[in-house]
């Protein structure tokens, strides 16, 4: 299994931010997973870190990256996948085998587990739907979730609530005309294009949630959040709910321009806007401090 002591992980995120984790394992099979996960309770998982700002001044703890798991069978109109393939190859895979239900996973980065931790969704589809139950590790079991057990709801899974680890997952997905498939994937890559930035701009995908009937974009771009930066990161003058790191920025940039952004909304609405991105650090207190008063989930201290 790979083991890599000291790892840098910046090159790992899609922010291209990031410092040196001490442990991380790769592990290449669910049973292996498992095993990393018994033998290192306080293990920390994460799938692709499309969702996920790690400090500039690393992680002193254990990280599990589940990028090497990919397996996917399709039985019919049944596909179980396990957590690290990404979300893209999935929707491609699904489409090939004229499936229906996974195309909205075409345009963004997230693996399985993470999709389902986050409750991901994009263009009016969303992977609960097509979901019919998840494997889980509970820190002593493997165990079957079904789809009302994993309390989904907007950007939430029971994933958050307790440690539950992703293993794999069964989806009951509907069969489609193959062109019919590809036509809504291709849309959905097309409404992308204006609307958010490729990961050739570096960038952890919508840095706030949307408050309630409200959009967490137009809050922004009302305030005037597309001028604003903070070292060597800054709001995409496109869409202000993005921060897009294309000079060296730092984890202390990001935080400190989503404060600006964060405090500019609170003074002219009063509404605070709760953080989509999660933060893994440690080492650093201000970072922690900025977590706090943001409302950021720090994964190093979730049980
Ligand atoms: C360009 C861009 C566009 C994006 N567009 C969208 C979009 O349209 N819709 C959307 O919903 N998101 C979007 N995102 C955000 C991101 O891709 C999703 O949140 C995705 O679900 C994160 O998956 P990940 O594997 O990268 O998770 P990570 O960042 O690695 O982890 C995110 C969280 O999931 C947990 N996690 C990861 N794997 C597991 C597992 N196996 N078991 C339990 N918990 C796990 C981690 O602990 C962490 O808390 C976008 C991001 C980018 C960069």
């Amino acid at each position: 299994m790979l083991l890599e002591n000291n790892f840098d992980i910046k090159m790992l995120t899609s922010f291209k931010i990031g410092g040196k984790i001490k442990k991380v394992y790769f592990p290449s099979s669910v049973d292996e997973f498992v095993e990393i996960l018994k033998t290192e309770p306080e293990a920390k998982v994460f799938g692709n870190l499309s969702n996920t700002l790690i400090s500039s001044d690393g992680y002193d703890g254990v990280i599990v990256l589940t990028t090497k798991m990919y397996n996917v069978d399709f039985y019919g109109t049944r596909v179980v996948a396990d957590c690290g393939i990404k979300g893209p190859k999935l929707s491609r895979l699904a489409a090939a085998n004229g499936l229906s239900g996974f195309e909205f996973m075409i345009g963004f980065p997230g693996t399985l587990g993470g999709n389902i931790c986050m409750n991901a969704s994009a263009n009016k589809q969303c992977i609960s739907d097509k979901l019919v139950s998840v494997l889980c590790f509970d820190g002593s079991e493997v165990k079957k979730y079904t789809k009302e057990q994993m309390n989904f709801a907007y950007r939430h899974s029971v994933c958050m609530e307790k440690k539950l680890i992703v293993l794999s997952a069964e989806f009951e997905l509907e069969n489609a005309e193959i062109p019919v498939i590809k036509e809504k994937m291709d849309m959905n890559l097309h409404f992308r294009k204006g609307h958010q930035p490729s990961l050739a701009l570096p960038n952890c995908g919508s840095v706030f949630k949307n408050p309630d009937g409200d959009s967490a974009g137009r809050l922004l771009d009302s305030i005037g959040a597309k001028n604003m930066s903070s070292g060597g990161v800054h709001v995409w003058e496109n869409h202000a709910n993005f921060i897009i790191n294309d000079n060296n920025g730092t984890s202390l940039d990001v935080l400190m321009l989503m404060e600006k952004m964060s405090n500019a909304v609170e003074l002219e609405y009063g509404i605070k806007l709760k953080p989509e991105v999660r933060y893994l650090g440690g080492n650093n207190k201000i970072e922690e401090e900025l977590c706090k008063k943001l409302l950021i989930e720090s994964i190093k201290n979730q049980k």
